[in-house]
C-alpha cells in the first residue's frame, strides 16, 4: 500500500527516522502488520519497533484515546506529558515530537500525519491534549458519582501484560482529546470534533511498549464507537 504521509518528506526513513523535513510532499510504500479495534472503556499494549508508524484512528466516529509509551529496554523512560508540553505546547500536531520524561527528555515519537481539523472553536479549545491528564476511578466517582474504572485503570491492566504495575501509569498523550485554558488559567473540555475517518501519525524514533486507553468518559461524546490501531512498517 502507498502510506499517505501528509505534505512530508521522511529522509531515508526508516533509517533516518529522526531527519523529518516539513516541507515538500512525498508518499512512501510501508506495508500494514496489525490492526485492531479497542472498544470504548477497553485498552491494550504492544510493542512498537522503532523505525515503525503507529495509526490511532476514528474507525466509526469520536473516541478520546489516552496515549502512554514507555522505552522498552528501560521501562522507567516513559512518555513526559509536561516535558512534551514544554516543547510543542498543549495540543501537539503534525511535525511536533512527542518526549519521554527527565532525566532522558528525548523523542520518542514525531506526529508525521494528523486529519483532525484544527479549528479553534469560539472558547479557544484544540485538539489533542497534554494538558489535562487522565481520568481515574477516584475523578469519575468525585465528578459523575460512577464508581467505575477510568483511564488509570485501564491502562494499569493494560500494561500488566509486560509486567508493569499500575505505578507506571502517567500522564497521557490525550489523542483527539479537546481542550483549553478559561480566562483565570484554568483547564476544560469540550466534546471531541473528531470524525469517522481521522487519525493520528505516529512515528516511533525508538522501540516502545505503548498502552492506550478508549476513553470511558464524557469528552468523546455520547456515543459508543471504539478506537483504531494500525502498525504499519517500511516493507
Ligand atoms: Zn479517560
Amino acid at each position: 500500500m502507498i502510506f499517505p504521509l501528509d505534505s512530508f518528506t521522511i529522509t531515508g526513513w526508516p533509517h533516518c527516522v529522526g531527519a523529518v523535513k516539513h516541507r515538500g510532499k512525498r508518499r512512501v510504500s510501508v506495508k500494514l502488520v496489525d490492526s485492531f479495534l479497542v472498544p470504548k472503556a477497553t485498552g491494550r499494549a504492544f510493542v512498537v519497533q522503532k523505525g515503525q508508524v503507529l495509526r490511532i484512528s476514528q474507525p466509526e466516529g469520536p473516541r478520546v484515546v489516552d496515549f502512554n509509551a514507555f522505552n522498552r529496554d528501560n521501562c522507567r523512560e516513559l512518555f513526559g506529558s509536561s516535558v512534551t508540553r514544554r516543547q510543542v505546547g498543549i495540543h501537539p500536531s503534525v511535525g511536533d515530537q512527542l518526549f519521554s520524561c527527565p532525566p532522558w527528555e528525548r523523542p520518542m515519537f514525531t506526529i508525521v500525519a494528523d486529519t483532525v481539523k484544527h479549528e479553534p472553536s469560539q472558547s479557544g479549545t484544540r485538539s489533542h491534549d497534554v494538558l489535562s491528564g487522565r481520568c481515574s476511578r477516584v475523578r469519575r466517582l468525585q465528578q459523575y458519582g460512577s464508581d467505575s474504572p477510568g483511564c488509570q485503570e485501564i491502562l494499569a491492566a493494560a500494561i500488566e501484560a509486560f509486567g508493569l504495575t499500575s505505578d507506571y501509569v502517567h500522564d497521557p498523550f490525550n489523542i483527539f482529546m479537546k481542550t483549553g485554558l478559561n480566562k483565570v488559567g484554568r483547564s476544560f473540555w469540550e466534546e471531541s470534533d473528531a470524525v469517522k475517518g481521522d487519525y493520528i501519525d505516529l512515528l516511533a524514533i525508538m522501540t516502545c511498549i505503548v498502552a492506550i486507553s478508549a476513553c470511558p468518559g464524557r469528552s468523546s461524546g455520547p456515543g459508543t464507537d471504539p478506537a483504531g490501531v494500525e502498525l504499519y512498517k517500511n516493507p
